[in-house]
């Protein structure tokens, strides 16, 4: 059964048109096919969060006539979840604690900044020795969990609007799946949701592509199918 989903954050004042525009997408292919049409507010980012913005974003989409067929899903009542699935990719060796300080990432941002290099982890955390890790979780420090992405060769994936997209893997971040507040990152959780809430296709704004690869590797390291990716322009404000 195809299952179409679109995924708000509450994090603005108005339903934006842009999301509207792909709710109706989402909304008509799922339609056209017998499928279903499912609402999940994305409200892991609480430093952007917006009160009144999740009412308002579900009472514009009624407005719309874009209502989902099922209980729109709220990602942080979900968070034990995620923690587990977190952990699962440690285990597994594809994700790894990480226990650096702000104090040492802003320093790293500030030296890549001044090279001209794209800001990105510098992966003091990945190669730690298990006593290592063990004696600093005995001391309660806190820690984020990120993706090991691989040093070599590319992740690709096929996408519905523009063919095949492939990224060098050299050239993603290891990225941050869970944050030391127990909250995950949008990449885990999307991933995470989209895989338990058996979403066929993806089908979402052209800014996200640069995000996929992350979300591919995430797939392949759960062993789980890919859905169907699609990918269309961005609606815009006339400011951009
Ligand atoms: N929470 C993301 C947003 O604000 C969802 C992106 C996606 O569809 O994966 O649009």
């Amino acid at each position: 059964m195809v299952r179409t989903r679109i995924a708000p954050s509450p994090t603005g004042e108005d339903l934006h048109i842009g999301n509207v525009y792909t709710a109706l997408i989402n909304y008509v292919f799922a339609k056209k096919n017998n499928g279903q049409f499912i609402v999940r507010i994305e409200d892991t980012d609480r430093t952007r969060l917006v009160p009144g913005s999740e009412e308002r974003i579900l009472k514009s989409l009624a407005w719309f006539g874009l209502s989902p067929d099922e209980e729109p899903i709220r990602q942080s009542a979900r968070l034990e979840k995620y923690k587990k699935y977190g952990e699962e990719l440690v285990q597994k060796g594809h994700a790894y604690y990480c226990f650096c300080s702000t104090e040492h990432l802003e320093s790293v941002k500030k030296l890549q900044a001044e090279q001209h290099q794209q800001p990105r982890y510098d992966r003091t955390c990945r190669n730690l020795q298990p006593q290592e890790i063990k004696s600093k979780l005995d001391q309660n420090e806190s820690y984020v969990i990120r993706l090991k992405v691989p040093e070599t060769g590319e992740t690709s994936f096929d996408d519905v609007v523009r063919g095949k997209i492939s990224f060098e893997n050299s050239l993603i971040d290891d990225q941050v799946l869970l944050k030391s507040d127990g909250f995950p990152t949008y990449h885990l959780a999307v991933v995470v949701d989209d895989y338990l809430m058996k979403i066929t296709h993806i089908i979402r704004a052209e800014e996200w592509i640069s995000s996929t690869p992350k979300h591919i590797l995430l797939y392949n390291y759960f062993g789980w199918p890919l859905p169907i990716f699609a990918h269309g322009p961005i609606l815009r404000n006339p400011d951009r």
